[in-house]
């Protein structure tokens, strides 16, 4: 590292031992080489690149990239018409976690979570940590006979086993989810995808936590706010205006 940062003054002005400070601090592998030519800078930058779209905690996809995916996704669900589920997670009375055990037990607790949610999905999903103790799961090619039972994998997963702490303690967690599907053939936004999934959330946790409520097929009615950006107007009284010009 010493050898890159004493390089010519206009490359240290990049900055350069602040972008290795931060990647190895992350556990990123470093440069071997003492030479600061394009190959170093290029691995580097994708070091850097990689890790702002992480969660510096769990190492999950952070709420950026998740955003980016779900908005890829529903341009392709809108061109192809495939089915695409969405499941919005939040662990159940996870304060009282931080209040008993402290907040070290808790981010114990996240990270494990955080491990079941990678394990119980297929490479293609994207797991994501969007909040405190909020997830995310973007689940592509994801039939709605299909959702139910992944969804209900996922909730498993975390309720399995009780999860390891300091000094052999050990707590039991459970998650809530919620669950929508992107709609089909409609341009939407990941925003409204979210909403959607986040209803369902809130209904698993007013009808008792730890369970699973999904919408049960992808939405075919359109809302107001998705027809104008089918249209890119909004409404259709000013899209027959445009059609009278
Ligand atoms: P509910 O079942 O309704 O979700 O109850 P809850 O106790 O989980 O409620 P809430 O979602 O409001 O609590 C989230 C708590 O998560 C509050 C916050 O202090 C804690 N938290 C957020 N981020 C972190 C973190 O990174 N580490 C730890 N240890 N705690 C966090
Ligand atoms: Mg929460
Ligand atoms: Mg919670």
């Amino acid at each position: 590292m010493d050898s890159l940062t004493a390089s010519p003054p206009a490359l240290r002005r990049l900055k350069l031992d602040q972008a290795l400070a931060l990647l190895k601090q992350a556990g990123y592998p470093l440069p071997a080489t003492r030479e600061l030519g394009l190959e170093t800078l290029q691995a580097i930058i994708d070091g850097l690149c990689d890790l702002s779209l992480r969660d510096a905690l769990t190492g999950l996809a952070n709420r950026r990239h998740f955003r980016a995916a779900l908005e890829r996704e529903l341009d392709r669900v809108a061109r192809t018409g495939e089915s695409a589920l969405l499941l919005v997670l939040d662990i159940d009375h996870f304060k009282r976690v931080n209040d008993t055990l402290g907040h070290e037990a808790g981010d114990r607790v996240i990270t494990t979570v955080a491990q079941r949610l990678t394990d119980c999905v297929r490479p293609m999903d994207v797991v994501a940590r969007y909040g405190g103790e909020e997830f995310a799961i973007l689940l592509p090619n994801c039939q709605p006979t299909f959702g139910p039972l992944v969804a209900e994998r996922v909730r498993r997963s975390v309720e399995s086993e009780p999860v390891q702490l300091a000094h052999g303690q050990e707590v039991r967690v459970t998650v809530s989810v919620g669950g929508a599907y992107a709609p089909q053939w409609v341009r939407s936004s990941a925003s409204l995808w979210m909403e959607r999934a986040d209803l369902q959330l809130y209904c698993a946790k007013t009808e008792g936590r730890n369970r699973v409520c999904l919408e049960p097929t992808p939405v075919s009615s359109v809302s107001s706010e998705e027809k104008s950006m089918l249209f890119g107007v909004s409404s259709f009284a000013e899209l027959r205006e445009l059609g009278d010009e």
